[in-house]
């Protein structure tokens, strides 16, 4: 029996040389919808534009609004920022920006290159505002061999390998194309034996829903992402009636400091004292092997060089703040570097 192996945008590693992981960030991302996109003339310039420090607030509130805030275009910023993480003893990074997020793998090798930071890449398609008009008509079986192609041989006309499948993008209420999109990627989890992560809706029903049509469709659950609880579940009844289908528990919204969640003007978002109170509460009730932590970073104000607070937050500011609140060491390395290491090993080819 081979043994198994991440796949790196710079090639395979082996799992033990991975390190402390973040498991959900984009590094180069356009987060204006295509629609959006299509409505701003001389679109490409714009949004390629920086945003002022000095507004940094306003942005995160949503008081203030700019597309330029909505596009991570600049390679040499990214490097920057990931050279900060590394300091902080950051070591690896999974990058999530799939077909409609304009993914590009050949700048997250340079990317890679330069940072000398593992990046790991996702594949599969967002949710359908993003998703190309081609993809309604398209069937299951196609979205599937796109995936295992995306792993296997490349992805998005390279020959860089995906190391994971997803975000995969699902709405509330979820769309059929999404559902679609999804049972792709749980049969081309099941070929590829690659983890799975999963964007779900603004509600807090729809990660039961997806598990559940994970259940009915044959995926492996154990290795099956749902993102984004720090806005989706709020209480820690939910919370564990979710850890208790065996499905990994992502909280990926650190360094989210304010109340307003400006995609969703209902929810109040937590801190991240309030994200670690529930990791607490999960470790103290088991389940420490389902945890996985990130920032999803997908916006400019959110990077140092704006003033925001960058992918080295985790590492300088959280491990810290969790060692403070009597988060054990152990549990500490389990969550940023023992679970990023088992989902991420898919089995040898
Ligand atoms: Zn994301």
């Amino acid at each position: 029996m081979s043994r198994g192996f991440i796949q790196t945008v710079l090639g395979s590693i082996a799992p033990e040389c991975l390190g402390p992981t973040l498991m959900h960030e984009h590094l180069i991302i356009d987060l204006n919808s295509p629609a959006q996109r299509a409505k701003v003339e001389n679109y490409g310039a714009l949004s390629r534009k920086d945003i002022d420090p000095k507004d940094n607030f306003k942005l995160n509130w949503g008081q203030k609004r700019d597309i330029a805030n909505f596009r991570l275009c600049d390679e040499g910023v990214a490097i920057d920022e990931l050279r900060e993480m590394r300091a902080a003893g950051g070591m690896a990074l999974v990058e999530l920006t799939v077909g409609g997020l304009g993914p590009d793998p050949l700048a997250l090798k340079r990317i890679a290159e330069a940072s000398g930071v593992h990046v790991v890449m996702g594949c599969g398609h967002y949710v359908d505002a993003y998703q190309d008009p081609d993809n309604a008509s398209r069937p299951v079986e196609s979205f599937a061999r796109e995936i295992v192609g995306q792993v296997a041989t490349g992805a998005w006309g390279t020959d860089i390998k995906a190391g994971i499948i997803g975000e995969i993008g699902c709405e509330y209420p979820w769309k059929d194309v999404e559902r679609r999109v999804l049972l792709g990627a749980i049969l081309a989890q099941n070929e590829t034996g690659a983890a799975l992560t999963i964007h779900p809706g603004r509600h807090e029903n729809q990660p039961m829903e997806i598990v559940g049509f994970l259940r009915e469709h044959g995926a492996d659950i154990s290795r099956s992402i749902i993102c984004h609880l720090d806005r989706t579940i709020f209480d820690i009844e939910t919370l564990l009636r979710l850890a208790d289908t065996g499905c990994i528990l992502e909280f990926d919204l650190f360094g989210w400091e304010n109340a307003c969640y400006w995609p969703n003007l209902d929810i109040d978002l937590p801190n991240d004292a309030d994200r670690l109170r529930l990791v607490k509460a999960l470790l103290e009730r088991g389940y420490g092997d389902q945890i996985l932590l990130s920032h999803d970073i997908c916006v400019k104000s959110r990077l140092l060089r704006y003033g925001g607070h960058g992918y080295q937050h985790m590492f300088a500011n959280i491990v810290p703040l969790m060692q403070r609140r009597e988060i054990a060491d152990a549990d500490i390395d389990r969550i940023l570097t023992l679970n990023p290491r088992r989902l991420l090993t898919q089995p040898g080819r």
